[in-house]
C-alpha cells in the first residue's frame, strides 16, 4: 500500500512521500478517505486484510504506518483521542498494580489516573522525575512509569536515557507522552522508552481542526496486546479525521521549524518586559534541562510558559488578547494563551499545583506560525495594559 520509504531520506521529506497510495489506480497524490464501516470478503478467506472498521482502515493504517516510521516503531496505533490512546494503555495492567507518573502532567491524564483508574485498583506513586531517581519508588507490584518532557506546563525535563536504564533494569515499562516535542523533535524510542503517546489533536495534526491520538510501540508482543484491546474496546480514529491528520503531517516539519523560531524569540522578547516575573522555554540557556534537551532532542519546541507579578494582570492579559486566542489546546499554527489554573489543570488537587508552582499568575504559549512582530506588537498593547 504505503510507498516504501528510504531511510536514508530526512524527516521532512518523509513527510511528503509517505502519505502516498502507490497502488492507487488513479495516481492519486493524496491517500483516499475510505469511509466504509465494513469490508466484503472475496469468498470464504477471502479477506482482503480490512474486515471491519473498528479493527482495521485502510486511510487508518496509513496515518498509522506514517506515525509508527516517524517514532520509528515497529506499529502505531491511532485512537480518537489522545485520552483514548491514554485510557487504552493503562487497560495493560491490571487491579493491584502500581505505576510511577511524573507529579507535572496533562491534566485530563491526571483525571484519568485519580478517578477511573484508581477506581479500578491501580495504585500510583507521584514523583518529580526531572530530579528524582525511582529506584526508591519501585516495589514488587511496579509495572510502569510514565512521564511527559518536557512537562505541561511546566517544561520540567527528564533525562530519558538514564530514565530508561532504571526502568529496564527494574523490568518496568516506560511510557513517554511525546506530544509536546512530536516526533519531529524527539524520538523517546531511540532513547529506551517502550510506549509512545501523542495527542494527534496538537503539532501532529496541527490546524485545531480535529481530535486524535497515538500509541506507538516498538515490541510484537505489546503491540499484540494492545491491538487486541484496540478492537475489543473500540476508540479507533475514523477515516475523515485519520485523512486529515495525515494532511497536517505533510507540513510537520515547516510549521515547528516556525513556531519554534517564533517561541524562541518571544522567550527572549518576555525575559525583557516589566512585570514578567519568569520565562520558562527549555530553548532558554538558563532553563535547567537546556542541556539534556540539546543531547536527547533535535530542538526545544513551541511550547513557553511565563508569570507574571499579579493574578489581576494575567487575567487582563487573557481578557485583552485579540491575534492570540485564549483557548486551550496546542500545537496549531495559532497563537493560543492558555491559563492552566482554570483551563487545563482545573481539576488537578491544589496541593500539586502549589508544589509545582502552578498559580494564578502562570499563562501558557502555544506559539503559533504568524508574523513574530506582530505577536511582539500584540504583547506590546497588552502590556501597556498593566499601567
Ligand atoms: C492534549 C493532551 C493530551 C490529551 O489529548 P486529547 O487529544 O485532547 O484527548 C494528552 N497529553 C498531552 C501532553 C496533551 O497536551
Amino acid at each position: 500500500m504505503g510507498k516504501e520509504i528510504s531511510s536514508n531520506y530526512s524527516l521532512d521529506t518523509k513527510c511528503q512521500l509517505l502519505d502516498r497510495d502507490l497502488a492507487d489506480k488513479w495516481g492519486a497524490i493524496s491517500f483516499p478517505i475510505y469511509q466504509s464501516a465494513t469490508f466484503a470478503h472475496h469468498g470464504v478467506g477471502g479477506s482482503t486484510g480490512y474486515d471491519y472498521t473498528r479493527m482495521q482502515n485502510p486511510t487508518r493504517q496509513q496515518l498509522e504506518s506514517v506515525v509508527a516510521d516517524l517514532e520509528n516503531g515497529i506499529d502505531a496505533l491511532a485512537y480518537s483521542s489522545g485520552m483514548a490512546a491514554v485510557a487504552n494503555v493503562m487497560e495493560l495492567f491490571r487491579p493491584g498494580d502500581h505505576i510511577i507518573i511524573d507529579e507535572d502532567l496533562y491534566g485530563g491524564s491526571i483525571r484519568l489516573f485519580d478517578e477511573i483508574n484508581a477506581k479500578n485498583g491501580i495504585e500510583f506513586t507521584v514523583v518529580d522525575l526531572s530530579r528524582e531517581d525511582i529506584t526508591q519508588y519501585i516495589k514488587d507490584n511496579t509495572k510502569a512509569v510514565y512521564l511527559e518532557t518536557p512537562t505541561n506546563p511546566m517544561m520540567n525535563v527528564t533525562d530519558l536515557e538514564k530514565l530508561a536504564k532504571a526502568t529496564r533494569t527494574a523490568g518496568l515499562i516506560l511510557i513517554v507522552d511525546n506530544t509536546f516535542l512530536s516526533p519531529y523533535f524527539q524520538n523517546p524510542l531511540d532513547l529506551g522508552a517502550d510506549i509512545v503517546i501523542h495527542s494527534g489533536t496538537k503539532f501532529l495534526g496541527g490546524h485545531h481542526d480535529t481530535i486524535g491520538g497515538f500509541v506507538v510501540v516498538k515490541d510484537e508482543k505489546l503491540d499484540e496486546r494492545l491491538r487486541f484491546i484496540y478492537k475489543t474496546v473500540g476508540a479507533g480514529l475514523s477515516p475523515f479525521d485519520s485523512w486529515l491528520i495525515l494532511r497536517g503531517i505533510r507540513t510537520l516539519s515547516v510549521r515547528l521549524e516556525r513556531a519554534q523560531e517564533n517561541a524562541r524569540a518571544l522567550a527572549e522578547y518576555l525575559k525583557g518586559k516589566e512585570h514578567v516575573t519568569r520565562v520558562i522555554y527549555p530553548g532558554l540557556p538558563e532553563h535547567p534541562g537546556h542541556e539534556i534537551m540539546k543531547k536527547q532532542a533535535r530542538g526545544f519546541g513551541a511550547m513557553l510558559t511565563f508569570e507574571v507579578d499579579s493574578a489581576e494582570f494575567a487575567k487582563r492579559i487573557l481578557d485583552n488578547v485579540e491575534l492570540i486566542y485564549f483557548a486551550e489546546s496546542l500545537g496549531g499554527t495559532e497563537t493560543l494563551i492558555t491559563y492552566p489554573i482554570t483551563q487545563t489543570h482545573a481539576e488537578v488537587p491544589s496541593e500539586l499545583l502549589k508544589k509545582n508552582g502552578i498559580t494564578d499568575r502562570v499563562l501558557r504559549l502555544s506559539v503559533g506560525i504568524e508574523g513574530i512582530e506582530d505577536l511582539k506588537n500584540e504583547f506590546d498593547r497588552v502590556f501597556a495594559l498593566a499601567d
